[in-house]
Parts: C-alpha cells; sequence; structure tokens
C-alpha cells in the first residue's frame, strides 16, 4: 500500500504564504509525491486556496487501496445478501468492523473454561484422580489471572497464539491433556501447543503454589514460541 508522507503532507497545510507553498512544492521529495497522486498543477502559480485540493489529492491516492480493499469486501457481502442487513443492524454489527467494538472480544476466564475439553483417564483410576487434583489448581491459576496486562490475556496467548476471542467465542476447542509418569524429583513445566490448541499438564505438583510456580514460569519462558 502506498505510504502517504505524514511530514509533507502537514507541511502543505502548514503554509502560512502563497511563497512558503510554491517553495514547498518545488522541493525534490514533494515534486515526487505531487506525480504520484497525479497532480496536474503549476507549483510556480499555486496560492493558498489550492491546499485543500493538494491535500485532497493526496489523502484519496493515500486510501485510494483501502477503499478498493472495502469495495471488495462490501460486494462480497453483497452477493450472499448480507450488506443490507449489516447497514439495517448498526448497532449489532459495530464490534464486527471497528476497533472499538473488537474490545467486546477480549477473552474472559470464564468463557475460556467453560470452552475446554479434558481429556480424563479412565473413571476411578489413580489417574484420573491426579487428573482432577492438577486441573483443579489450573481451573484456580486461571481464575486468579487479573484482566489487566499480563494476566489472563497473557495465559491465553500462551496456549492460542492469540490475543483475542473471535467474533464467534472459541472458535477452536481448547484440550487439556496429562502427563503422567515423571521422574520423582522432575521439574517439568506445563507445555502449550498453538496450533492444536492445547495445554499438557503435569500431574506431580504436590500443591497449588508448586503448580502456580511452574505455569508461571512456562509462561515467562516460553512466550511466543509456537510449541512449547
Ligand atoms: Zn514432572
Amino acid at each position: 500500500m502506498m505510504v502517504v508522507p505524514n511530514v509533507n503532507f502537514s507541511q502543505i497545510a502548514a503554509c502560512n504564504t502563497a511563497e512558503e507553498l510554491r517553495a514547498l512544492l518545488i522541493d525534490d521529495s514533494m515534486m515526487d509525491i505531487l506525480q504520484m497522486v497525479g497532480y496536474r498543477g503549476v507549483p510556480s502559480k499555486e496560492t493558498l486556496k489550492s491546499v485543500p485540493e493538494i491535500t485532497r489529492s493526496i489523502v484519496i491516492t493515500g486510501i485510494a487501496r483501502t477503499l478498493a480493499t472495502i469495495d471488495q469486501i462490501s460486494t462480497g457481502l453483497a452477493s450472499i445478501g448480507a450488506l443490507d442487513y449489516i447497514r439495517s443492524h448498526k448497532n449489532a454489527m459495530q464490534p464486527l468492523f471497528t476497533s472499538e467494538g473488537a474490545k467486546h472480544f477480549q477473552p474472559t476466564p470464564d468463557v475460556f473454561l467453560d470452552g475446554l475439553n479434558v481429556e480424563y483417564s479412565a473413571e476411578g483410576s489413580n489417574r484420573k484422580n491426579a487428573e482432577i487434583d492438577v486441573y483443579k489448581h489450573f481451573c484456580d491459576f486461571v481464575q486468579d489471572q487479573g484482566m489487566e496486562e499480563g494476566g489472563f490475556v497473557k495465559l491465553y496467548k500462551f496456549i492460542t497464539g492469540s490475543d483475542s476471542f473471535t467474533p464467534l467465542g472459541l472458535e477452536r476447542v481448547i484440550t487439556v491433556r496429562f502427563i503422567h509418569w515423571c521422574v520423582s524429583d522432575c521439574k517439568c513445566r506445563p507445555t502449550a501447543s498453538t496450533c492444536d490448541p492445547s495445554i499438557n499438564l503435569p500431574v506431580h505438583y504436590s500443591n497449588m503454589s508448586s503448580f502456580e510456580e511452574a505455569m508461571t514460569s512456562a509462561m515467562k519462558e516460553g512466550f511466543g514460541l509456537g510449541l512449547i
């Protein structure tokens, strides 16, 4: 996409006299921009009255690509009959099309926990009892994460690689798996796989604080990797 050089753009608007404007227009870097936006005027004859028109040309050229993209989206939405519906329900649709609205899709611990698929071992087995314990620690850990920066969103990103829900909520099911048979004094930590969103919880933690320590350390050191 063409980038409108803001510095020159604001320089045009800041001109106080016709002389200033003319001097700016014949500057080499400005000539390049004027050529790019299809300027057909004569710099030496411009007055301050030309400023709005020149800036408009620069802006329009800069956003032309964006407009073309929006136009394609509109055409696509119209072809499936969705465009009229979107236009007639602007308030409902706003969250899908504005950055302000996107805040509605911040992950929350409750939605996250509700959507988990926990792969327990057979009912009544020793393995399952250990799994229930560590899963309880995990749920407590999730609920304890605040919504401020570095809180739950960081944990969500650690597991999914994404820092927001889609408008449809949790698009993919996140699986919780358990790791058994650690060596007795192991220091292994929970691991996550973002491509098949899942978290693997070793069951060897004897209490909440040792789980918390391992989980925090895993998030800290593993952050940013796809497969941890
Ligand atoms: Zn272990």
